[in-house]
């Protein structure tokens, strides 16, 4: 019998989890449920303009949908248009995965000031995301800006904030995002962590194209760099040996002269947020000064002081978007379970499932294990129609639906210009399509 699955969100995890499946069986068939007519969530909206190397994953994912059995059905919302309980009456199994696209919050005094935003926002505004085409989170006259985080985020957005045109030639960067930092010009963009150079998140090909910036060089107090690695951090791992590229990465930027550059990327360690200071709009950060413990844990030395910023991105991790009739943990943003299975027919896989960490080939291994398990468990029922019942549905309601062959239509406008333009207003995409036909 031919299983039919339900997959909410066409992105990476989603893609690998479906994969899984017709690999082993062939026959089955995947519906993708998509809020955008645009398929591949994060590789679209989250990796950065111009890392379009990392972008290039989405031809192995165009193969994917062209082959038998796998649909794209965007511009319906999960929630809105369709309930998961309808999903999961009408497919033998429903797998959410949406991703994390809430920012979390630091909870700290005047996080509501205007020129404060979360890496969520902000990275989807420079992505075109219709959802935040709208945002204009830079401030005309900005000079200053703090990135809030220390992992692979925080770094993406202090490097387009300083990057020029000319770096970002081969971008996919929206024009009106290119105007904005243009306009402001931002010369001082401060990266806080609230541990040390060892304790940061950030992995050594990233950080090492902050050493490559035409016009902003990185400055780093070379007394808070250990000269050799702690105890806790075990060498012989791979883990422990990131950690010491990442010291030495560090220590060649104490190392680096000016060499002309205006812009200056400094990387604040042991600085904690307590407050957002401001009238109407952000003016500056107030942190506390941390000391770590011997295990590299933060504590607050009651030392405080401030840094000014005209824009601060607030980029300390994600949460999901809880789902009406889906079980969700508030306090981690993500849905329990285990191995992927929520309950019932349900599962989960990607963001949803571990948290808001991992690149994109992380998820295929994760999604796999997901996979096997809905193979294992579930048994393909007769009586379910899948996408026939869904379709019907959807017709009722007057849903537009869009198909990947829609999403072709899209991408061929986007990509009449040497480098994508993408479309980033739904009603746009909706024309793109009616137009093609
Ligand atoms: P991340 O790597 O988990 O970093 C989050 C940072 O926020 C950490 O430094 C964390 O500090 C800090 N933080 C959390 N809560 C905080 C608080 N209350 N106050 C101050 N700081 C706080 O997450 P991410 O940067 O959002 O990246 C998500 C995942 O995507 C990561 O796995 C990342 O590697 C990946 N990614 C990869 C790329 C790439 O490969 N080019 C690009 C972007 C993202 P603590 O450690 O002290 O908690």
């Amino acid at each position: 019998m031919t299983l039919k699955i339900a997959v909410i969100g066409a992105g990476p995890s989603g893609i690998y989890v479906a994969e899984g499946v017709k690999k082993k069986l062939p026959d089955t068939m995947v519906d993708f449920i998509e809020r955008l007519p645009t398929p591949f969530g994060l590789v679209r909206f989250g990796v950065a303009p111009d890392h379009q190397g990392t972008k290039k994953v989405i031809n192995q994912y165009e193969k994917f949908f062209d082959q038998e059995g796998i649909r794209l059905l965007g511009n319906v919302e999960v929630g809105k248009d369709i309930s998961v309980q309808v999903l999961q009456e009408h497919y033998d199994a429903v797998v959410i995965a949406n991703g994390a696209r809430e920012d979390k919050k630091l909870g700290i005094p005047g996080e509501d000031l205007d020129g404060v935003y979360g890496s969520a926002a902000f990275v989807s505004w420079y992505n075109s995301h219709p959802d935040y085409k709208d945002l204009s989170p830079i401030p005309e006259h900005a000079k200053s800006a703090i990135v809030i985080g220390n992992g692979n985020v925080a770094i993406d957005v202090a490097r387009i904030l300083v990057k020029s045109a000319e770096e970002m030639a081969d971008s996919d960067l929206a024009d009106h995002t290119r105007i904005a930092i243009d306009n402001a010009s931002i010369s001082d963009v401060v990266i806080a962590g609230r541990r040390g150079p060892v304790e940061a998140s950030f992995t050594p090909p990233e950080l090492r194209e902050l050493g490559k910036l035409e016009h902003a060089l990185p400055v780093i107090e070379g007394a808070v760099i250990p000269d050799e690695l702690p105890s806790h951090i075990d060498t012989s791992q791979p883990a422990g040996r990131i950690k010491g590229k990442v010291l030495d990465i560090f220590r060649s930027f104490t190392e680096m002269k000016r060499d002309g550059k205006d812009k200056t990327i400094h990387l604040q360690f042991l600085a904690s947020p307590t407050a957002f200071l401001g009238e109407g709009k952000v003016e500056a950060v107030q942190f506390e000064r941390m000391e770590l413990n011997e295990d590299g844990k933060p504590t607050g030395t009651g030392e405080l002081f401030d840094i000014p910023a005209d824009l601060v991105v607030s980029a300390i991790g994600y949460y999901s978007q809880p789902l009406e009739g889906v079980p969700f943990d508030e306090q981690l943003g993500r849905y329990p379970n285990e191995e992927g299975l929520i309950k019932d027919n349900l599962y989960v896989v990607g963001w949803g499932k571990r948290g808001p960490s991992g690149t994109i080939p992380t998820n295929r291994p994760c999604s796999f294990k997901t996979s096997q398990i809905i193979m294992d468990q579930v048994i393909a029922d007769p009586a379910k129609q899948g996408g026939a019942a869904i379709d019907k549905l959807l017709a009722d309601k007057g849903s537009k639906v869009t198909t990947f062959t829609d999403w072709k239509a899209i991408d061929a406008v986007e990509t009449k210009t040497e480098t994508r333009q993408k479309i980033a207003s739904v009603d746009e995409m909706l024309a793109a399509i009616e137009e093609a036909i």
